[in-house]
């Protein structure tokens, strides 16, 4: 293997870039976050208010025109996509 001048001791400058990243990834595992402030009470449950369910996406199924959850097999009929039979319903 050819190595340019100045990288002739094993240690190319690739191989000492991604040896630096581990080193710094194994300090970061090792010792973790340090916040610098404490996060009050009224910042805390600010940032906490986007947190929230979103409500169940209902449309109709193409094939049976059931209403069912958005990219879901439909319940009722067994299809998705109106193209591929994917659950075995019972019909009584
Ligand atoms: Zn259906």
């Amino acid at each position: 293997m050819l190595y340019k001048k100045g990288y002739t001791w094993g240690l190319t400058y690739k191989r000492f870039a991604v040896i630096l990243f581990q080193l710094i990834l194994i300090g970061g595992l090792v010792m973790g976050a340090c916040p610098k402030n404490r996060v009050s009470k009224l910042r805390g449950r600010k940032r906490r208010t986007h947190y929230k369910a979103r409500p169940v996406e209902l449309t109709k199924c193409p094939q049976c025109l059931e209403t069912k959850r958005a990219h879901r097999v439909c319940q009722s009929c067994g299809y998705y996509d109106k193209k591929v039979k994917v659950l075995e319903v019972e019909t009584e």
